[in-house]
């Protein structure tokens, strides 16, 4: 299941996403829209610098001593009831899975939105063991019913206009529906509402979890969320190592912070703390509790100084919409569960597999536009420096690109090779440009020619305006006073020096 070709490689991915018209106009109007709501959501909150700051040191001092609020987290979660599991790998997650779904016979489940249920493809894994799951978020129902992964950390969908939906939806519902907003929440509404009811399971993941109270806490706009969690007898909450934070103070500044950063909203529409299974004074909720708390490569970052902070992460997705690359490609060329800015440095850093996925983290312009979005100021522009530098070291640079930059450094090295390369440049260029620019597709320059043009050598470089321009002051300094033109040659010369040396 995904939404692209799994064979293709990233730049392959990409380039069947430039070609998708409707896919760019789609991920750039949703992804402008959120940019503009969080920029208000923030303004009208006041001091959002303040609040960021905040935010990073609850992050920073939580993820600093994981250790201390994880165990205090399973502590209190245990002693209301809650079952709590450890998964160091994808698979050992999946397999503890399978063994509540054995113990409870259960033959379907009722999901709500998970970024790190798609790390463990569990929806593959229960459908193959005959299990039906049924993704009950809006934006994950349509793309579950498209056979795709999400494409947004937030809005799954993101990628899919009208249509598409009303198309897949007749499908799925045997009529035709036409494609209009109210109708299609209407079939999807009716479609889940039998779903619910039916489930011996529900599957959430966790946007938080408060270790002083051992309680997991969701955020949700379509109440899909808080049916999974209430209605079937058995709840498994799938928790990423990271999620905790250390007290319900802090869920203030998260809850601040998250639905800002994602939506532009000032609160999502509901947010659940779920403390335990139901207790006998309670309304509803699950009869049992369990809680899968998942490593997947999370670990890996703790201690390690380039990239302990990715950990500080609340998946509000603002870095995607920041992201020039992301804007233009959406999330199917990153060909993992996450994409954007933060995609590039967890897919290779989870993954742990340079060579497969080294490659993600050129999609970036290093502009550093997800700094200035993040609402925990995680310096990912930094991180992919790091990533590439490791890829470097770890050999996995393609031949041509090293011969490059070796070529680059003889160079640049010696300032009579850079004058004499210039000059073969200027007589090279002959022969490709036109109009003042280059638009020759031929070998390296195709990647970049192909959508813009780039700039000639220029007629006259910097180096010689600027000896242009010594020259010019000579002649001015012919009528000066003896001594200062002594003492200006005096410098003149030294810098002329230290310029050619
Ligand atoms: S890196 Fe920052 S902006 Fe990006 S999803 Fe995580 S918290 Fe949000």
């Amino acid at each position: 299941m995904s939404g692209f070709n799994p064979t293709l490689n990233m730049k392959e991915r990409a380039q069947v996403a430039l070609n998708d018209d409707f896919l760019r106009n789609a991920v750039k109007f949703t992804t402008e829209k959120l940019r503009f709501g969080k920029k208000n959501a923030s303004s009208e909150l006041g001091n959002w610098e303040e609040w960021r700051e905040r935010a990073r040191a609850i992050r920073l001092h939580t993820i600093a001593n994981l250790d201390y609020y994880l165990s205090e987290f399973v502590k209190n979660a245990r002693a209301k009831g809650t079952h709590v599991h450890f998964a160091a790998t994808a698979q050992e997650a999946v397999e503890i899975t399978m063994k509540i779904m054995a113990a409870k016979e259960a033959k379907s489940v009722v999901k709500s939105k998970s970024m790190v249920s798609e790390e463990l493809h569990i929806n593959h894994a229960l459908e193959e063991e005959g299990i039906e799951t049924i993704e009950t978020d809006l934006g994950e129902y349509i793309i579950q019913l498209a056979g795709e992964t999400p494409s947004h950390i937030i809005i799954p969908a993101i990628h899919k206009n009208k249509q598409q939906v009303a198309d897949l939806f007749s499908e799925a519902g045997g009529e035709t529906l036409p494609p209009d907003t109210k109708v299609l929440a209407g079939f999807a509404r009716a479609k889940l509402r039998e779903k619910f009811l039916q489930a011996d399971v529900g599957m959430t993941g966790c946007n938080f979890a408060i270790a002083e109270t051992g309680s997991m806490v969701l955020f949700s706009n379509e109440g899909n969320a808080r049916m999974v969690s209430t209605v079937p007898k058995t709840q498994i909450t799938y928790m990423g190592m990271e999620r905790i934070i250390p007290s319900l103070d802090d869920l203030e500044v998260m809850a601040t912070m998250l639905p800002r950063s994602a939506t532009g909203q000032k609160l999502t529409v509901y947010m659940s703390a779920i403390t335990g299974p139901r207790r006998t004074e309670d309304a509803d909720g699950p009869e049992e509790m369990h809680i899968i708390i998942i490593d997947n490569g999370r670990s890996q970052q703790l201690g390690d100084p380039e990239f302990q902070e990715v950990l500080n992460c609340i998946r509000c997705g603002a870095c995607l919409n920041a992201c020039p690359v992301y804007r233009h490609v959406g999330g199917h060329a990153y060909g993992w569960v996450y994409s954007g800015p933060i995609g590039a440095v967890l897919t290779p850093r989870l993954n742990q597999d340079m060579e497969k996925w080294g490659e993600v983290a050129y999609a970036s312009s290093l502009c550093g536009a997800c700094y200035e979005a993040c609402p925990v100021k995680i310096p990912l522009h930094d991180m992919l420096v790091y990533i590439r530098r490791q890829k470097v070291e770890q050999g996995y640079t393609p031949a041509a690109e090293k011969m490059a930059f070796k070529g680059f450094k003889y160079v640049m090295s010696d300032y009579k090779r850079f004058k004499r390369s210039i000059k073969l440049g200027k007589f090279g260029q002959k022969f490709i440009a036109e109009d003042g620019v280059i638009t020759s597709k031929i070998g390296p320059l195709k990647g970049w020619n192909t959508y813009r043009h780039a700039p000639t050598v220029a007629n006259q470089s910097f180096r010689d305006s600027w000896e242009a321009l010594d020259n010019d002051l000579h002649r001015e300094m012919a009528g000066m006073d003896p001594d200062i033109m002594k003492r200006m040659k005096e410098i003149l010369a030294k810098r002329g020096k230290t310029d050619h040396e």
